[in-house]
């Protein structure tokens, strides 16, 4: 019996990792009518762990006018604009200040929870007949010729595609199997999230405060309540997770400080371990990469999601523009288109990410009054401030159609 005779599913476009980026990248094909296959080796739709994840994400402006044309904003149950971002080194009074009306009367971006963001992407999922999602499922092996993509999964079942979408996070087996080259090397820095409850209102403003070992963000969510990312040096991890809650919320209090009160944890707490890693190619023969799968960066600036969705944008354009002109939208002239689009945008992510914690994540003196002083510079000069703000709300560099709420 041939393989062609055991096929189970095809489809026009293959996308492994339904996490945040590769259930968007279905959406945005499938809403356009391409046929979509999703497989992921956990998530299954509707059997979604309240605990899963943990984090928050800081979604700027264009992604959320992408998410809106696809359908999914309208699912969210909870998104905390956020009008003000206040940076202080450590605890220096210098600060640099982000006011939201400074560039305009919209919110600098939104948080939202990761876990409705998931429910709201399943929700709309679910609307849509083009895409189907299989998990939990397990990839075997993957085979590419000049036709096609096919994939065997553990349990014997076999998919077949024109293109396979890598959107399988940092370890991604799909940009492993294409033996894609990755640069990679950590921070010995380890991000701690968790969520605290205040007694005083967060006022819609964030605030990162940059220590030696890491920045310590405080992202306003719904009620009284801030995600917090606690960025600090591998070695001191084990010992805080090890923490009963009370003596935790008191080492955690001791760098967020007393202007919101009395502080309570809310929820359980996660460590994640940060790197730098970039692939070197984000296609290959019948296949590309998005979101993690093709760049890891520093949460420093809350851009890893941000830098994912543009990926999404503009694969998605250039695919279904091909598609539309009845192009093989596997062509490597195609998915060349996507490549060359997105690797200026998301190098200059990288290398700001990485200088940035570079620059604050150490207690040199001449390195933190140079910072301090290069702070107070920024904050004073308003053209250079809306460049910086322009940037992090996502309206900077060359916006494919989705990111501008446009249709593609
Ligand atoms: C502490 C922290 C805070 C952050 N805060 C922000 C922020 O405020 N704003 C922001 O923009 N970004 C933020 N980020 C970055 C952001 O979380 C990531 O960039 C984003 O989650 C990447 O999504 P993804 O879908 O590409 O990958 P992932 O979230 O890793 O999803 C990958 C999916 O693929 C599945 N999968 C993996 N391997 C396989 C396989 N072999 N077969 C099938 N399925 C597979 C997984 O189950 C998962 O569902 C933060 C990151 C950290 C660590």
């Amino acid at each position: 019996m041939t393989s062609e005779m055991n096929l189970d599913h095809s489809a026009d476009v293959l996308i492994v990792g339904g996490g945040l980026v590769g259930a968007t990248q279905a959406i945005a094909l499938g809403q356009a009518g391409l046929s979509v296959l999703v497989v992921d080796r956990l998530i299954a739709r509707g059997q979604l762990d309240e605990g899963f994840d943990g984090r928050a994400s800081a979604i700027a402006q264009a992604p959320k006018r992408m998410l809106e044309r696809l359908g999914v904003w309208q699912h969210l149950t909870e998104a905390t604009p956020i009008l003000d971002i206040r940076v202080a080194d450590g605890d220096s009074l210098l600060f640099l200040h982000y006011d939201h009306q400074e560039i305009g009367d919209q919110p600098l971006g939104y948080m939202v929870e990761n876990r409705h963001m998931r429910q709201a992407l399943f929700a709309r999922l679910a609307e849509l007949t083009s895409v189907r999602y299989l998990a939990p499922a397990e990839i075997n092996d993957i085979t590419r010729d000049e036709n096609n993509v096919r994939v065997r999964l553990k349990d014997g079942v076999q998919l077949r595609a024109a293109l396979i979408i890598g959107a399988d996070g940092r370890s991604s087996q799909v940009r492993e199997h294409a033996k894609i080259p990755l640069t990679r090397w950590s921070y010995d820095q380890t991000g701690i999230v968790c969520t605290i409850a205040h007694e005083k209102p967060h006022n819609n403003v964030a605030h990162e405060h940059f220590y030696p070992s890491g920045p310590f963000a405080i992202l306003p969510i719904s009620g009284n309540r801030s995600s917090i990312v606690w960025t600090e040096r591998d070695k001191n991890v084990p010992g805080l997770m090890a923490l009963d809650d009370a003596a935790f919320t008191k080492e955690l209090a001791a760098r967020f400080g007393d202007f919101m009160g009395d502080l309570k944890l809310n929820g359980p707490r996660w460590s994640y371990p940060l790197d730098l890693q970039f692939a070197r190619n984000y296609s290959d023969k019948r296949l590309a990469v998005v979101g993690d799968a093709a760049h890891g960066m520093h949460p420093i600036a809350g851009q890893g999601l941000n830098v994912g969705l543009r990926d999404v944008a503009a694969l998605a354009e250039v695919l279904i523009d091909a598609h539309r002109l009845g192009l093989d939208i596997g062509a490597s002239h195609v998915l060349r288109g996507y490549d060359q689009w997105r690797r200026f945008d998301t190098t200059v992510m990288l290398a700001l990410t990485d200088g940035l914690n570079r620059l604050f994540s150490n207690d040199l003196a001449p390195v933190r009054l140079a910072r301090d002083v290069g702070l107070a510079a920024v904050n004073k000069s308003g053209p250079l401030k809306k460049v910086f703000m322009r940037h992090a709300m996502g309206a900077a560099g060359r916006l494919p159609k989705l990111l501008k709420g446009e249709a593609v």
